[in-house]
């Protein structure tokens, strides 16, 4: 049986030696702190995770692919260093039946390393093409070492908090989170309130779909899709963010449904929650087909955003205030995905 450390695959950007793709990671041409483009590192990201996947499911299926399921999270633990390369090491965290976990440590090499961040993609294989695609039944992996056994639990218990935050959603507040949701609602109220209400905190763009994307082998096209949904999330957030937003966290990301060539996408996203020097925004993306007839919600993400000033210390952000019952919702889902976000960073 092949061991996690087996399925090992590193990827380096080399920004130290080449010129070319240091500028186009930059935000500014200014030596400002954190200048890397987080919305191409999800890019760079969703394809490492798709190689150390398609390398173990090849092993067995020669034909099959994988597309991504989700991302469950990732943690940014420090800014980024445009002085140095990043390096991506994946490693499949755990098999299930067709899905694999595939966990990806983020450094910046130098003394000390900088560990940039902290990802875990859901990857599923699938054969065959169009109606005809299926999954496929996969052989697990042997958890020998304490560190793998501790990792493959830790990606079973992602899935199962996902699925007990979904459950959630369809059960009344507990009584602190009634009381959180009801002293928002009674301060628009008051007279004279003049609160950010997050019915108005949103933004939106609209993209056609070309064969300029199919065409480049292996372009990842769910990568360029959230990296258009991060880029759109970053410039919303500037309604609520005093100083500078930088990202903090991806709390999910779905892809529910592939996009096609000939597809329209709409782009929509709002900030929905905020709590000390954190905002966080959702970004939902639809496709429309190419006849018009089909119209599905493709990807969902919750991006976290940090407000933080030139020394990179973090500043706090207004309150912002969910009117309806739909905001209330997402104010809710945000808030309890910050709470576990925050255990699993004490923990970790
Ligand atoms: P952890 O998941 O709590 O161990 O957090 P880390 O940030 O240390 O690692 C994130 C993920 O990256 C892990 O779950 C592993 O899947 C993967 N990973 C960590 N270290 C290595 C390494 O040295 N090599 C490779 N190939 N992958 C690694």
């Amino acid at each position: 049986m092949i061991r996690p450390s087996e399925t090992s695959f590193t990827k380096i950007l080399p920004m130290t030696s080449d010129e070319a793709l240091r500028r186009r990671f930059m935000i500014l041409d200014e030596p400002i702190e954190a200048n890397m483009r987080f919305g191409l590192l999800l890019e760079v990201l969703d394809k490492v995770a798709e190689e150390a996947a398609l390398n173990y499911v090849n092993r067995f299926y020669p034909e099959a692919r994988v597309v991504t399921a989700a991302i469950d999270n990732i943690v940014i633990r420090h800014v980024t260093d445009m002085s140095r390369d990043v390096h991506f090491k994946a490693r499949i965290n755990h098999v299930g039946r067709s899905s694999l976990e595939i966990g990806i440590r983020v450094e910046q090499p130098g003394d000390p390393v900088k560990h940039i961040a902290s990802c875990y993609f859901t990857m599923v294989a699938r054969s065959g093409v169009g109606e005809g695609a299926v999954s496929v039944v996969l052989p697990g992996l042997e958890y020998s070492e304490e560190i793998e056994q501790q990792r493959a639990a830790k990606a079973l218990q992602r899935r199962e908090e996902y699925k007990k935050q979904q459950a959630l959603l369809r059960e009344p507040p507990s009584r602190e989170e009634f009381e959180m949701l009801t002293s928002l609602h009674a301060a628009q109220d008051e007279p004279g309130f003049n609160g950010l209400l997050t019915g108005h905190l949103t933004a939106d763009a609209w993209e056609r779909m070309y064969p300029e994307q199919e065409n480049v082998p292996k372009k990842i096209f769910g990568g360029y899709l959230i990296r258009r949904a991060y880029e759109l999330s970053s410039i919303c957030c500037e309604q609520v963010a005093p100083n500078r937003p930088v990202p903090a966290a991806v709390n999910r990301i779905n892809f529910f449904h592939p996009v096609r060539m000939g597809d329209t996408l709409h782009y929509t996203a709002r900030v929905v929650y905020t709590s000390g020097s954190l905002i966080c925004v959702e970004a939902n993306i639809e496709r429309i087909s190419r006849d018009r007839t089909t119209k599905a919600l493709s990807n969902s993400c919750l991006f976290t955003f940090m407000n933080i000033n030139e020394k990179l210390e973090q500043q706090p952000v207004p309150v912002v205030y969910p009117t309806n019952y739909g905001e209330d919702a997402r104010y809710l889902a945000a808030h309890r995905s910050c709470q576990s976000l925050t255990r699993d960073r004490q923990t970790a």
